[in-house]
């Protein structure tokens, strides 16, 4: 260990040292090692014995020529002057970063909160009597405020409850936005969010011409899912009958469309790993995302039944991503979301605009959430408190407010003051900092502080585990394991998942 770090015992970034060649960067021990990650995405990983010959400048092409090599490469040591080397690394920086510069990309109408089954871990249940639909002059007023977003391509998602429990809204939102888009020169995708229990045959015609993607919850097995996802008949079996039904029309008319599914994992879903792939590549799907619960709405009633520590998590996850590997060796395509996006920021360097894990986050920048009754929220899960009348994450109303109020209002603005993590206390020296996100919502529920307590934090621990399951296996000893994962960095990723 240098003097340097030797002071610095507990931080874990050092910043730019030109008179030893050092480009700035974030360090952690991993295994036997240590692992080195930067701002511009490259990491890499390096013996106890490497790294202090890095530190103390004994790394050169006499001496270790591919480390060297390796090492300039990855952006860690700078051979150029400290000017070049600043000026590429902005501009390397600004397209890694590029979603930030676009305008809000994701708008989410939920046309109404009412649905068919009780979710265990529902976080948006209500009072099933109080009808909840989204009126046409809601639609009217809301749709002029997505056109007055400055991003070119946006997203429309239709979110509930069960959103095709209010279709005629759903239809009336896809024929304003088709009238209006072309005059304000937008490019728009639709994606349904639904559980399948109120689709008909006419209402999926209806929807593939409108090229509208759709979008289900799936939590594995039929008896994981039904005891998940309660219902009037079995759960499942409305998934498999419409999952079946759709993969073969987009087959037979060749449309280039995916149908995409999300498992949400209980305390239930921990002990079939194996099972929930299995029955996702059975109903014909070649990913997963792999979501953690958090412990908001019915979930967090209900924590000791069906929640679970972070460490049983990671358990789980890991658990997933060898059975990935052990069927792609197999010449079997599949990928899980995370793994993918983390591959894909690290190794294709792609700007991946997943919301949760930017900086800062998504809220009203990327994402705007248009509830039933027309108030506007930062982001889905912000609305979702509106719900138990907490409205801190309301940042308007489409009868009273233009786009520009709202992402100007000082919620929106606490919002990215909160998540930019390389300005918080905990995150700034993080190694996983380059691919992590701050959520200001969940700080908010758990910490009753939009900037959270990280070092005590589940959903940190979760994301920590995370991460150093993926890095394990992209610095694996074993060549066969390092390939596999690393090929993920060229396939396709839904970055809504
Ligand atoms: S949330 Fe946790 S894992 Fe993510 S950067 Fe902060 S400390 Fe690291
Ligand atoms: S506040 Fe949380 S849920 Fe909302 S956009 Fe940010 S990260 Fe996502």
């Amino acid at each position: 260990m240098s003097k340097h770090q030797k002071k610095n015992k507990s931080r874990n970034f050092l910043p730019l040292q030109p008179q030893n060649n050092i480009a700035p960067l974030f360090f952690s021990r991993f295994r036997d090692g240590y692992l080195l990650t930067n701002q511009l995405r490259d990491y890499i990983f390096l013996s106890v014995r490497e790294f202090q010959d890095f530190l103390d400048n004994k790394i050169d092409h006499h001496t270790n020529k591919d480390l060297y090599n390796i090492l300039i490469k990855k952006s860690f040591i700078i051979n150029s002057s400290e000017e070049t080397f600043i000026s590429e690394s902005a501009s390397k920086l600004r397209k890694l970063s590029a979603p930030l510069f676009i305008g809000t990309t994701l708008h989410i109408f939920v046309v109404t909160l009412q649905c068919t089954q009780k979710c265990i871990y529902c976080q948006a249940a209500q009072d099933p009597k109080k009808p909840t639909y989204m009126q046409s002059s809601t639609v009217n007023a809301a749709v002029d405020i997505v056109m007055q977003s400055p991003a070119m391509h946006l997203t429309i998602e239709f979110q509930g409850g069960e959103p095709l429990l209010n279709f005629p809204i759903i239809c009336k939102i896809i024929e304003r936005v088709e009238i209006l888009a072309p005059k304000f020169d937008k490019k728009i995708s639709f994606v349904l969010i639904n559980n399948f229990t109120a689709m008909t045959d006419e209402k999926f015609s209806y929807l593939l011409q409108h090229n509208v993607s759709i979008c289900t919850s799936l939590d594995g097995p039929k008896a994981l899912h039904d005891k998940n996802r309660p219902y009037l008949k079995s759960s499942f079996d409305e998934v498999l009958f419409w999952t079946k039904k759709i993969n073969h029309i987009y087959k037979e008319k060749n449309i280039q469309k995916k149908l995409n599914a999300l498992p949400t994992i209980t305390k239930h879903s921990l002990k079939y790993p194996d099972e929930i792939i299995d029955t996702y590549i059975k109903l014909g799907f070649d990913s997963l995302s792999v979501r953690y619960l958090s412990p908001f709405g019915r979930a967090q009633q209900d924590w000791l039944t069906i929640g679970y520590s972070a460490e049983e998590f990671i358990q789980f996850y890991q658990k997933i991503l060898a059975r990935i590997i052990e069927l792609n060796l197999d010449g079997v395509s599949f990928q899980e979301s995370f793994a993918t996006m983390l591959v894909q920021k690290a190794i294709a360097k792609k700007p991946i605009n997943f919301m949760e894990l930017r900086s800062p986050c998504g809220a009203a920048i990327g994402q705007i959430a248009y509830d039933w009754n027309g108030d506007i929220y930062t982001c889905d899960e912000g609305r979702m408190l509106g719900i138990v009348k907490d409205y801190s994450f309301r940042i308007g109303n489409v009868f009273e407010n233009t786009y520009t109020d709202c992402v100007n209002s000082n919620t929106s603005s606490m919002m990215v003051t909160a998540s930019c993590i390389e300005s918080h206390p905990d995150c700034s020296d993080c190694v996983y900092s380059p691919f992590c996100g701050i959520c200001p919502i969940y700080n908010y529920t758990q910490h009753k502080s939009l900037f959270g307590y990280m070092s005590s934090d589940y959903r940190c621990n979760i994301l920590k585990g995370m991460f150093t399951s993926v890095f394990n296996l992209l610095t694996s000893k074993e060549e066969h394991v390092r390939n596999i994962v690393s090929s993920w960095a060229s396939a396709q990723v839904n970055e809504s998942q």
